[in-house]
């Protein structure tokens, strides 16, 4: 299985199966959906985004093209919450009861008006214990949110922030060991070089670029594309190929995006 069509691929881009890449013809709303707020019981009516096409994503896998990047999350008008039941399944009491303690606490009313979503939801799951790995993915998203706006220091933060969780996950035997988790480890260079640690970039890509699982589907490209901005010493967001083509995927169960753990059984 190619590296692009790979589980681990999918993973990477979904924080906790709230939202699912699936590449169409065309960024289109989806109809308004009416929602209560899982914390304060309020009502509203939200407006999500439909499909997308995905025209190529950047070394950090976001996906770039006429698509919702990251995919659209709901959000109460009242208590800011942004956790709801995916897929029309009600959350169960536990998750309810730590989701309203993660919103009604200090960090999280404290959070400055405009805050976005995934730095909502990342402030919430880390309340919550959520695994280092969702943890990473979800504050990376939320550096995406920010960097549509003028706040660099919160878009920077939400970077160091993923890379703190990053550093965690990839300490652990799981994420290095047989099956290395090749998104994680990827991104973790690109955020290396965003950061502007050059050595720390190269050393990180030397140490990988020869395991054997690197050496299929995307992952050469990446590392060789990484290879070159690390020499150039360039910091900025760079996608993967600069004219890429269109990819067009099927909207299903193959699709849903789950961010859980990382796949133990080799899919490459
Ligand atoms: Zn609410």
């Amino acid at each position: 299985m190619s590296f692009l069509h790979s589980r681990r691929r999918f993973s990477l881009l979904a924080v906790a199966g709230l939202f699912s890449f699936v590449s169409l013809r065309a960024l289109t709303p989806a109809p308004p959906a009416r929602l209560t707020c899982t914390v304060c019981r309020t009502e509203f009516v939200a407006h999500l985004a439909g499909s997308g096409t995905q025209t190529g994503m950047r070394l950090d896998f976001r996906p770039t093209g006429p698509i919702a990047s990251p995919w659209t999350l709901p959000e109460c008008p009242k208590c800011r919450n942004v956790r709801f039941g995916s897929e029309g399944k009600p959350l169960a009491e536990s998750e309810l009861k730590s989701i309203r303690s993660a919103v009604q606490s200090a960090r999280f009313t404290h959070l400055p008006a405009g805050t976005p979503t995934y730095h909502r939801l990342a402030v919430i799951f880390e309340a919550q214990k959520n695994s280092p790995r969702e943890l990473a993915m979800t504050w990376l998203a939320a550096s995406w949110q920010w960097e549509s706006g003028p706040n660099r220091a919160a878009e920077l933060e939400c970077r160091k922030q993923s890379a703190r969780w990053l550093d965690r996950h990839l300490d652990s035997k799981t994420a290095t060991g047989t099956t290395p988790d090749f998104e994680a480890i990827l991104v973790r260079a690109d955020l290396h070089r965003r950061a502007g640690e050059f050595e720390a970039a190269d050393a990180w890509i030397k140490r990988w670029s020869a395991h054997p699982a690197f050496r299929t589907g995307l992952a050469p490209r990446m590392i060789q594309r990484q290879r070159e901005l690390i020499t150039a010493r360039i910091s900025t967001a760079e996608p993967l190929e600069p004219n890429p083509g269109t990819r067009t995927t099927t909207p299903g169960k193959a699709t849903r995006l789950q961010l859980r753990k990382p796949v133990s059984s080799g899919s490459k």
